[in-house]
């Protein structure tokens, strides 16, 4: 015979509450409202099984659940980007202003994408976000949008050069990331990639020379991630017009208009106006967007992109419509804010956050750091900043807390650069710090 223990009627782990009563707690209720039925049950059975260990007492199963919940209902989790990289890749670049995640969430029902409200007849899909694209760069006589800068690529070179060729400097031929190389990309559209230059220096002439009845188009690449500094030459967009052949120019950073801290990173008026017949760019790098491919140009080019067959597989949705429009239109963005902030008032922040957390026994100062743009474009620009500098096991705690905080190593110490910072999130920053320092 089959002699099980039971426990004592005595024993906790016999009044540990049912899942079906512990369902109706109104807390778990909203929390199923809102996330769905399987995370809330997934927290409800955590909870018990912690109460059947003797971890929590029967009559706190409730609140743990509660407090195992996760906070989304996905599995993207909100962090704070306290490591001063404005344009961190691994984050998702670029953070949406308040205006563009308004209008992500406005536009999140049915809305009229592509229907014209008076008259009732199918419209341009995203007009109004194309129009606010080309108010601000004038030079442009049209645009288009794609989901990301490598498709704009993909897209210019599929239908401009398939079969043909695009001539480009050694010195362009970038490597974005993650094994991720622009010569392949292009290849793989059926265009041939004719190769000019060295590394170091390429001439108008070297293009002069390779310009023949096969070529498409001159290919200028932006190094958005590497510089190269020395024996160097580069044509310029002004150099390659008077060749006579379209000159495509992948300004990689989507910075629309000059920006007076970043003189070395190209924008798309400047390049339109000096002859480009076309600019593709990223949308969630320096303009502060949603991700996406800016194809700015000549209209018969532009038309041309947006009339293949192509465009249709890489068309955006909705939300990144209206979140491109909301960038391009509204009030300043957390990148262009973290970009001009000023140092003196970050070391102030840090300063004050550095006393507060002082005074509750964190072993915490503030230092003067620098930041980056990151991969988002602007190599070897350094923003000066300051950041709270903690001791080295406090990173690993910062990202397993409740609210993540990413921050990074520097000299054995783990720095929270408050240029990534926005100042509305100091508090919560704080919180995160001493949640994790066990206060
Ligand atoms: C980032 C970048 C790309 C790729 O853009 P994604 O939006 O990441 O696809 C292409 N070219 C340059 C020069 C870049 O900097």
């Amino acid at each position: 015979m089959d002699h099980q223990v039971e426990a004592p009627p005595s024993d906790p782990r016999r009044r540990v509450p049912r899942t079906d009563a512990l369902l109706r707690d109104p807390r778990l209720r909203e929390a199923a409202a809102r996330l769905g039925e399987a995370p809330v049950k997934s927290a409800v059975r955590q909870a018990q099984e912690r109460a059947r260990r003797g971890a929590v007492a029967p009559e706190e199963v409730a609140d743990t659940a509660v407090a195992l919940l996760p906070r989304t209902a996905g599995g993207l989790r909100p962090v704070l980007n306290a490591t001063g990289v404005l344009l961190h890749t691994n984050l998702g670049r670029a953070p949406l202003s308040a205006a563009a995640r308004r209008a992500v969430a406005e536009a999140a029902g049915p809305t009229d994408v592509e229907l014209d409200l008076t008259t009732g007849v199918r419209a341009r899909r995203g007009r109004t976000a194309l129009a606010a694209l080309r108010e601000r760069v004038p030079s442009a006589e049209a645009a288009h949008v794609v989901n990301n800068g490598a498709a704009a690529l993909v897209l210019a070179a599929t239908a401009l050069a398939a079969g043909r060729e695009i001539i480009v400097g050694r010195g362009e031929l970038v490597e974005i990331g993650d094994g991720f190389r622009l010569p392949d990309l292009l290849v793989s559209t059926g265009a041939r990639l004719r190769e000019v230059g060295t590394t170091n220096r390429t001439t108008p002439a070297d293009y002069a020379a390779a310009v023949g009845e096969r070529t498409a188009f001159v290919l200028k690449v932006h190094p958005s991630n590497f510089r190269i500094t020395g024996f160097t030459r580069a044509a310029d967009i002004t150099e390659l017009v008077p060749l006579g052949v379209p000159v495509v120019v992948d300004i990689g950073s989507g910075l629309l208009a000059p920006h007076p801290l970043l003189p070395g990173e190209p924008d798309a008026e400047t390049q339109l106006r000096a002859g480009a017949a076309l600019v593709t760019a990223s949308g969630d790098k320096l303009l502060g967007g949603p991700q996406c491919g800016l194809l700015l140009g000549a209209q018969d080019v532009v038309g041309t992109l947006a009339r293949h067959p192509l465009a249709r597989a890489l068309r955006v949705d909705k939300l990144t419509l209206a979140a491109l429009e909301a960038t391009l239109t509204g009030p300043g963005t957390p990148t262009g804010e973290a970009l001009t902030a000023d140092p003196a008032r970050l070391r102030q922040r840090a300063e004050r956050i550095a006393r507060a957390l002082g005074a509750d026994g964190v072993d915490v100062r503030a230092v003067d750091s620098e930041a980056t743009v990151g991969g988002g474009g602007a190599p070897g620009v350094r923003l000066p900043s300051a950041a709270l500098s903690l001791p080295e096991r406090y990173a690993a705690a910062l990202r397993a807390g409740a609210d993540p905080v990413v921050g990074r190593l520097a000299g054995g110490r783990c720095l929270l650069d408050l240029r990534t910072v926005p100042e509305a999130d100091d508090e919560r920053l704080a919180a995160a710090v001493r949640s994790a320092a066990g206060r």
